[in-house]
């Protein structure tokens, strides 16, 4: 089984249609759909729970939230459970420019770890010239993790470029894992970051991602299997590849406590 927990129909700067974002997931088995900022929260969350609800069995939806000017609610978040069928959240915190730790994002995670809702911090680059590079960093959400401890968290793109950051919450904090979208384009970068994985032993903490529109599921999926091939003819370490299956094998969803 593969799950992809990083997709996006729509998103600031890219252009997919529904039916050609289920054509390229068509390689795996299931796809987390992030909501984008790239319109207002309730009509990005329509336009995702529109898509997942048709496709019940593979897609599963996250909606966006700006907890400062958004509605963050017991009452909104289990009607976007129930009702459209969003089973997480992600939150924006560089591109909207507010802390993770904002007081109204902390009552959102209150509401969020109440409803069983994992929330998905997607702080990547590239970032705008206007975003908020501060709040990005991954120990930021040490706080959190702490406070929320049965709140699931998944550091988006493994917090690039904070990379260190993100290992250094992932081997301290059991609610808290890592999306491993790679940028097929930078082979030096994913070398370097599923190296220091291994050696920090958070291989387990990975969930597999691709990124999509702006990567193909099946073009991350054969770059993480060809790792080792990158090597070859070198004397640089090495990663066990039944490590880096296991990335891509490992059962996201259930992890997260997601069912369809
Ligand atoms: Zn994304």
């Amino acid at each position: 089984m593969i799950i992809d927990c990083h997709t996006h129909i729509s998103c600031p700067g890219c252009e997919i249609k529904p039916e050609d974002h289920f054509a390229a997931a068509e390689p795996v088995d299931a796809c987390i759909v992030l909501a984008s900022p790239d319109q207002s929260s309730k009509q990005s969350n329509e336009l995702v729970s529109k898509y997942v609800t048709k496709h019940s069995k593979k897609m599963f939806g996250f909606a966006v939230v700006n907890p400062v000017t958004d509605d963050i609610s017991k009452r909104y978040w289990l009607s976007a459970k129930e009702d459209m069928g969003l089973k997480g959240a992600v939150l924006y915190c560089s591109g909207q420019a507010f802390h993770p730790a904002h007081s109204r994002a902390l009552q959102f995670y209150e509401v969020a770890q109440s409803l069983k809702i994992p929330v998905f911090f997607h702080n990547a680059p590239p970032f705008t010239a206007d975003a908020v590079l501060e709040y990005a960093r991954p120990s930021l959400l040490d706080e959190i993790a702490r406070q929320f401890a049965d709140l699931k968290i998944i550091i988006g793109s493994m917090g690039l470029p904070f990379v260190n950051e993100t290992l250094c919450m992932l081997a301290r904090h059991e609610n808290v894992f890592g999306d491993l979208t790679v940028n097929t384009q930078k082979v030096w970068e994913i070398y370097n970051t599923i190296l220091a994985a291994h050696e920090a032993k958070v291989m387990h903490k990975l969930f597999f991602g691709s990124g999509l529109p702006f990567n193909k599921p099946q073009t991350c999926v054969e770059t993480l299997l060809g790792f080792n091939k990158l090597l070859a003819d070198t004397n640089l370490p090495t990663v066990p590849r039944e490590s880096i299956r296991g990335i891509i094998e490992r059962d996201t969803l259930q992890i997260l406590g997601i069912s369809p």
